[in-house]
């Protein structure tokens, strides 16, 4: 079940211009779990890392199978550093799409979108879901189920709120929907305090790894200086080395790009075609790199486990803490820097579990768990979902560390944060949908408000700043020895319960 269409649909849709996660010439895949768990400063899991890693290449070579274009030089795989492959990856979806519709067995629904698990006896038995155009429910009772619904954008208020609001980085329809119907169901969760704030070209929210990597730009600050590795190197690093540039007075920040040649102008513009057009639009609208640095900033917080690690606490075959429901992609937590790559590495996982767990399994009728699409078909009515997501991300920016906070909050903002979520939640219960499309909005603010709780609660929990930006306390600065673990929850009647899972192997950065 897609709620878009699968060609093209979610974090893939516009394309994508490399494989950020593949084991290059020399490497293996232990030394690509070790940079992930460097990178995620020691909160991550090494066993769904190196069981991920493994697959890296294979999955890029059955993609390429299906018609992508891998860049190769002198006949081998055409590297961008160690882990990064050059694709021409504009039609990614439809490749895979086409792929999809060749098999004879498997049944797409485009257009539905599914709202939560059915579970009986704490295990899943089933799914249900809602036509995004069509006046149907959709119930689907399964033997296993596997959630890859992706991450959680439209949080925090956006880079460009109002009428352009849906141009950010993370796909505006992934709307944290798996994680909620996680939640709701009483699965574990992990590291929603690991949010992710993307380093972009500033207005297109264009990525800049490929200025990075590609042209190898430097970071700078208005006043020319290189703060590239000032901060460190960490992702998150490079992110807080420009929010930080800024608020002492030195920004705005750029990448170096004057002076690159003509022909690395092309390939630029080219490279940007494949996933973010409006970045090639806008140079040649005013001027090509080479003649203007890029100017850049940082996005609203994210919630996913593609980048960084929140999402279902998982086994090493991507089974859930319930019984029958499996995770894999940005929905998956523990496995940070897995990308498109790892995202297919673990949907192959996860299916392979779940293959193996339907044998000897029966269908079995769960609750009807349909009170949540009742209660808004009769609802009060009096407000629009519209203006309660506006409350929302005004209430995550302002108190939970948003843009026009510099990302910074304490224990007191927090609080005032969670009060004013669950009081949406309260309103929002009672919002009438009059057609399809009003019950998915209801649906999707319901998701992203749980989900809103989730993350202050996990924000509240580890009292450190672990990762400069993404989780930055200001009544807690730097790290302390407590929190080295993952910060896992669970929801008890409606209260999201934080806690400690011990990293089994303490590591050393
Ligand atoms: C803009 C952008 C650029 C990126 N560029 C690169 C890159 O160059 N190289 C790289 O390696 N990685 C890149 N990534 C990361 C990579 O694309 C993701 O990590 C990967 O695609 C995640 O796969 P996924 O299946 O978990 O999520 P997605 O690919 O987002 O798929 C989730 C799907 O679930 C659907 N869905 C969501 N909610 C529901 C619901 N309730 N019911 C039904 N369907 C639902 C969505 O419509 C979507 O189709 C990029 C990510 C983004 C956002």
């Amino acid at each position: 079940m897609e709620k878009a269409n699968i060609k093209r649909s979610g974090c893939l849709a516009a394309g994508v211009n490399a494989l950020n996660a593949y084991i290059g010439p020399g490497k293996t895949p232990e030394d690509y779990a070790e940079y992930a768990m460097r990178d995620a400063k020691g909160i991550a899991r090494r066993d769904l890392l190196v069981s991920m890693s493994r697959r890296l290449n294979r999955a890029a070579s059955e993609m390429e199978k299906l018609g992508l274009t891998i860049l190769k030089e002198d006949g081998n795989v055409a590297m961008r550093g160690d882990r990064n492959v050059k694709i021409n990856g504009e039609n990614i979806k439809p490749l895979l799409a086409a792929g999809v519709l060749r098999e004879k067995r498997i049944q797409v629904l485009n257009r539905v979108n599914v709202y939560d698990l059915i579970v009986k006896d704490g295990t899943v038995v089933g799914a249900l879901g809602a036509g995004v155009f069509e006046d149907e429910l959709y119930v689907f009772h399964a033997k296993a189920v596997l959630v890859a619904t992706g991450g959680a954008a439209g949080l925090y208020k956006p880079n460009h709120p109002g009428d352009s609001r849906h141009k950010m980085w993370y796909p505006p329809f992934n709307t944290g929907s798996g994680y909620a119907m996680g939640i709701r169901a009483g699965a574990e969760m992990t590291s929603f305090e690991m949010r992710f704030v993307a380093l972009r070209c500033k207005d297109t929210i264009a990525p800049t790894g490929t200025l990075a990597q590609g042209v190898g730009a430097r970071q700078v600050n208005v006043l020319g200086e290189d703060y590239s590795r000032k901060y460190g190197v960490a992702t998150s690093d490079r992110v807080f080395g420009t929010v930080e540039e800024n608020r002492l007075g030195r920004g705005p920040c750029y990448l170096k790009t004057e002076g690159i040649s003509k022909e690395q102008d092309r390939d630029l513009m080219a490279a940007y075609l494949n996933m973010a057009p409006s970045q090639t639009l806008r140079w040649l609208e005013t001027v090509p790199p080479s003649m203007r640095n890029v100017e850049i900033e940082g996005t609203e917080p994210y919630i996913t486990g593609g980048h960084t690690a929140s999402g279902y606490w998982i086994d090493e075959g991507r089974g859930t803490t319930l019984p029958g429901l499996y995770a894999a992609g940005d929905v998956a937590g523990g496995c940070p820097q897995k990308y498109v790559t790892g995202a297919f590495a673990e949907g192959e996982i996860a299916a392979e579990s779940a293959v193996a767990y339907v044998e000897g399994v029966s269908l079995e009728l769960g609750e009807d768990a349909n009170f949540r699409v009742q209660r808004h078909l009769r609802g009060e009515g009096l407000e629009n979902p519209e203006d309660l997501e506006k409350e929302m991300q005004e209430a995550m920016d302002q108190y939970a560390g948003g843009i026009s906070q510099g990302y910074r909050y304490t224990g007191e903002s927090l609080a005032i944060a969670d009060g004013k979520i669950k009081e949406l939640a309260e309103r929002a219960e009672k919002l009438r949908a009059k057609s399809p499309q009003e019950l998915l909005q209801v649906l999707e603010l319901e998701d992203k408000l749980l989900v809103c709780e989730s993350v202050i609660a996990h924000l509240d929990f580890r009292k450190e700043t672990r990762w400069r930006t993404f989780a930055e306390r200001e009544d807690c600065p730097g790290t302390r020895d407590e929190y080295e673990g993952f910060a896992n929850s669970r929801r008890n009647g409606n209260k999201i319960e934080v806690f400690l899972r011990k990293l089994e192997v303490p590591y050393v950065c």
